[in-house]
């Protein structure tokens, strides 16, 4: 059985929630939701009718119009980090317009655009929720997917979907001067990247290394070139150096051979490794300079041996890092409107999500797949 890592855990909740009664419409069942599901770790998606909850007083109803296809999505809809639960209904890239308000929202209406993230909501008591690191939540984090609602025996069905109830807090303002399917990667490549850019001050003139040229790579490299870095890709794959230069990055260097690392010893001060499958860190770690971090957003399901030295000679650190907050995630949607910032994505309908789950696992994405929604109808 592997870890499930930390925030994707189907914990059941440890306190009980309050539910809303001041419904919208009591009377009147929600339309069936459309969607795709995976039944098991080995059949392919399928369309998948269900219910989505009755809609309260403080949740909005998003029509969804677009969805990303992340790694996670791939590594829980295959079992790979253990605990899925089918059907599983993945995605949790979300954007779209609200088409339902509940009598107490106070912050979006029926038109807005409206995204939504990796997380749906939290207990909102807890340490990390009041300081807006919901993420961490120490209670209940409720997962877009793959997770339960605070009653404990709701599941949770993501964004491969027509539609999705949320309650306004954990819903995102979308910026309207961005190309919408742009838009959808940054709810999860986006904000994952961009978070620990933020927390290690990563800045004009420092030396930053991207390892891992997909979904949270291409974000990675468009946010620290933005944030006036040297960046420069470590990529497996030769084939993506013309790409990575017009993403912003100032250098490219194909890791297959180790040879390509020598001169790049010590000389970076910060590493954000964005790869999904086994790898050696220890190559990595080797690259940055004293006291330097590297910060492990991929998640492989594997464990992996990093050699002490690797650490101790420079005082170097390794870190981790979970998407962000509601309040981070915000600010980075802010952020990219004012830099023109968004995903580069392949449009696809969801008919087509077995072959790009493939080619997302070769590595062979430019550089998010997005599902347009309305291949659902
Ligand atoms: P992705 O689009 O598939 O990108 C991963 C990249 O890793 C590939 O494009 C490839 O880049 C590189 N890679 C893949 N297999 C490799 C191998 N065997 N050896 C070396 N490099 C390899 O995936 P993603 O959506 O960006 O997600 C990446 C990882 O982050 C996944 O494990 C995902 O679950 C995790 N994730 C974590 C968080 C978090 O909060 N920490 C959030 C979202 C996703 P090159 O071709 O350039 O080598
Ligand atoms: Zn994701
Ligand atoms: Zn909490």
């Amino acid at each position: 059985m592997l870890v499930v890592p930390v925030g994707l855990s189907n914990a059941r909740p440890a306190i009980s929630f309050q539910q809303d009664t001041d419904s919208i419409n009591p009377d009147t069942d929600m339309p069936d939701t459309h969607g795709y599901a995976a039944k098991s770790a080995t059949l392919p998606l399928e369309p998948f009718s269900f219910d989505r909850r009755e809609p309260g007083a403080h949740d909005v109803v998003i029509d969804i119009a677009y969805c990303g296809v992340c790694h996670s999505d791939i590594h829980t809809v295959r079992n790979e980090w253990g605990g899925t639960m089918y059907p599983i209904v993945p995605g949790h890239e979300i954007v779209g317009r609200i088409s339902q308000v509940g009598s107490q929202v106070k912050r979006f209406a029926v038109g807005d655009l409206a995204g939504v993230g990796c997380f749906v909501d939290s207990c909102r008591e807890c340490d990390s929720c009041r300081d807006g690191e919901e993420q961490f939540c120490e209670r209940h984090l409720v997962m877009t997917y793959n997770s339960f609602e605070h009653d404990g025996k709701t599941p949770t069905y993501g964004g491969y979907s027509s539609r999705i109830v949320v309650d306004e807090n954990y819903v995102l303002t979308i910026p309207d001067n961005l190309p919408l399917e742009g838009v959808a990667p940054l709810l999860c490549a986006g904000i994952t990247t961009y978070s620990p850019l933020r927390r290690f001050k990563v800045g004009p003139g420092q030396r930053v290394g991207v390892v891992g040229l997909g979904g949270l790579g291409h974000m990675a490299v468009k946010l620290a070139s933005s944030m006036g870095a040297h960046v420069t890709v470590l990529s497996s794959s030769k084939s993506k150096e013309e790409d990575a230069r017009r993403l912003g990055a100032d250098d490219f260097v194909v890791t297959k051979d180790p040879k390509n690392l020598a001169s790049l010893a010590a000389s970076f001060d910060f590493i954000i490794d964005t790869v999904s499958a086994p790898h050696d860190l220890n190559m990595y770690l080797g690259l940055l300079e004293r006291r330097a971090v590297m910060v492990l957003v991929g998640a492989p399901p594997e464990p992996t041996a990093v050699a002490s030295f690797s650490l101790i000679m420079k005082g170097r650190v390794l870190a981790g890092s979970l998407i962000g907050g509601i309040r981070e995630t915000q600010e980075m949607l802010d952020y990219c409107s004012r830099h023109r910032i968004t995903s580069d994505v392949e449009v696809i309908p969801i008919q087509e999500i077995e072959r790009a789950y493939d080619r997302t696992v070769k590595g062979d994405v430019r550089y998010r797949f997005v599902i347009d929604m309305k291949s659902l109808a």
